[in-house]
């Protein structure tokens, strides 16, 4: 049973996020080139000033011709501040025509260093995501920036262990109850070069749990450079590698935007 080629996690040069090689007639062709059927293209959308930079996206996309990968047009979201919303709604999602919306936690939001808080408050914004009705995919669970951790001189966390296994149960039934699925990412989390092999052996223990639990999963590169796309073939193995069934993975449950 192979896993299904899809990449619903990736960025580009239109909201200076992604450097210049990620253009989405470029991004298209190297999807095909690796393997991939079904892709998505989601830029950030951190603040309602930078909505109309989508719209480029969203053209290049309606521009494509003659392509042989499905191509959606999604969003990732990012919280406003530690316990506040997501800059998107119902309407926005309407008027601009993105099909779909991943999101997650991109700060620590803590001031001092404590590991317990460090993941309660993880903890917390992923359950968030999951009963978000607006989110279909919650992004990069205990992904960190290691420039935030370097800043304020903290330990950086290289390690799952510190996650409470309750924690992943929990998060793992929340999936299940609501269909959000949970992101397995190529960059931020299986190959981030700033994580070691503790990390990554323990990453796949917490993706074994969740998929115990019964949860959904999206399958994402995370790239923002046309040489990382390829990540996502990590993704793709490591759900063979742990036998996650094909009517576990997620994709968007209406038709693309260019493509078959
Ligand atoms: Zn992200
Ligand atoms: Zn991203």
């Amino acid at each position: 049973m192979g896993c299904p080629r899809y990449d619903f996690h990736i960025h580009t040069k239109y909201l200076g996020c992604a450097n210049s090689t990620m253009e989405v007639p470029a991004i298209v062709e190297e999807c095909r080139r690796l393997g991939a059927t079904k892709i998505g293209i989601t830029d950030h959308l951190n603040s309602l000033d930078k909505l109309e930079f989508h719209l480029h996206i969203r053209r290049d996309i309606e521009e494509l011709e003659d392509i042989g990968v499905a191509v959606y047009f999604g969003v990732e979201l990012n919280f406003t501040g530690c316990d506040g919303e997501f800059a998107f709604s119902r309407r926005i999602k309407e008027e601009y025509g993105f099909q779909f919306a991943i999101g997650g936690i991109h700060s620590t939001y803590l001031e001092e260093y404590d590991v317990r808080k460090l993941v309660e408050v993880q903890h917390r914004h992923h359950i968030r995501t999951c009963q978000d009705p607006l989110v279909q995919v919650l992004v990069h669970p205990y992904w960190f920036s290691k420039g935030e951790f370097d800043r304020n001189g903290w330990p950086w966390f290289n390690f799952m262990r510190v996650v409470p296994e309750s924690y992943v149960r929990e998060l793992g039934q929340a999936s299940r109850e609501t269909g959000t699925a949970i992101e397995i990412n190529g960059t931020a989390n299986l190959m981030n070069p700033n994580f070691g092999e503790d990390y990554f052996k323990e990453y796949k223990d917490f993706l074994s749990i969740l998929a115990e639990e019964g949860a959904m999963f999206s399958l994402g590169s995370d790239a923002h450079d046309i040489g990382h796309l390829k990540a996502v073939r990590e993704v793709w193995r490591v759900v063979e590698e742990l036998g996650i069934p094909e009517d576990r993975i997620w994709s968007p449950g209406c038709g693309p935007m260019a493509g078959r």
